[in-house]
């Protein structure tokens, strides 16, 4: 069956979702009708949370691999799907176990703090996961004395050391498309638009963090925008969260802080191949037990420590 626009596709998802009682959760990387057929649209700790209490025993995750393999860690009696596993995040991809191991092996008292952006396997050698959303408040209630090694996202391991005046450790990665911005094209559109305020994401490099009004997760960033009197906004994160933004103030105009700030692995995931994973239910994923509850360990925790 062919299906002739975005509506129709969208029409036959919301039956066929309901029809196998499937609940879909999406990032707000994600495009905006994508975003608009989930069930629940948020940043990854909040879509850790929702995959936990998913009232549904069938997830399916718009989003990179990490975020469904969160699901499938947390979630062990659910069936979680993917549209799209080749979907992934770079950045999560960079670090090893070997990494990890050694810095263990030097620093026998150390913490590793691990940004939910990791696969399954290095979540289970870390010791808590952490969130742009709460790193900086877990990190606070960690021991002060003793040495963090913070993966794999150099840029928002600066901005937290910087924040909570505390060095960490940090593993050589960043994100390719937020490490793109550069101070140079936020001073370009400050000077387009002096009325604006800027807003970015931690993943920045620490000199395009200096120059905002704003520093804060996707979530974060959306609850400043609502909450601003500004009528023009510079965006420093991927474009996908300018759906959710648009919603919350319709008559503030938002500029893109650069043209680099589009995930393409984020937009591997279409419509089509969501309404594909709902006729087939594949792909089905699924984490080896041993990792899987290992990795369950550090992600619980950064839960309880980030709701405390
Ligand atoms: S935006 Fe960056 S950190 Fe997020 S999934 Fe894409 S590459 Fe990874």
């Amino acid at each position: 069956m062919v299906y002739q626009t975005a509506q129709h596709l969208m029409g036959e998802i919301r039956r066929l979702k309901a029809e196998k009682s499937v609940y879909i959760i999406a990032h707000y990387y994600q495009n905006g009708d994508i975003q608009d057929i989930a069930d629940f649209v948020g940043d990854s700790y909040a879509m850790a949370v929702a995959a936990k209490n998913s009232p549904q025993d069938t997830i399916l995750v718009a989003g990179v691999d990490f975020m469904a393999e969160s699901a499938a860690i947390l979630c062990p009696d659910k069936t979680v799907l993917s549209p799209e596993p080749t979907a992934t995040c770079p950045m999560a991809n960079s670090i090893e176990v070997s990494d990890i191991l050694r810095f263990k092996r030097d620093h026998p008292e150390g913490l590793v703090v691990s940004y939910v952006n990791t696969p399954a396997a290095i979540k289970a050698v870390s010791d808590i996961c952490v969130t742009s959303s709460n790193a900086a408040k877990i990190i606070e209630k960690l021991p002060q004395d003793v040495p963090i090694f913070f993966i794999p996202d150099q840029n928002l391991g600066r901005n937290i050391a910087a924040r909570l005046d505390r060095p960490l450790e940090f593993f050589p990665a960043s994100c390719p498309i937020h490490a793109q911005v550069t101070p140079e094209s936020i001073l370009e559109k400050k000077a387009q638009h002096p009325d604006a305020a800027v807003l970015v994401h931690p993943e920045c490099d620490p000199q395009v963090v200096a120059l905002a009004d704003y520093v804060g997760s996707t979530a974060g960033i959306i609850d400043y925008a609502a909450k601003s009197d500004r009528r023009q906004l510079i965006i420093g994160t991927e474009c996908g969260i300018f759906h959710k933004i648009n919603q919350v103030c319709p008559d503030t105009e938002l500029i893109l802080a650069d043209p680099v700030l589009v995930c393409q692995d984020m937009k591997k995931i279409t419509l089509e191949k969501i309404l594909n994973s709902l006729q087939t239910m594949e792909t089905r994923i699924k984490v080896p037990e041993d990792i899987r509850v290992k990795a369950a360990v550090a992600l619980e925790k950064m839960i309880e420590y980030a709701s405390s």
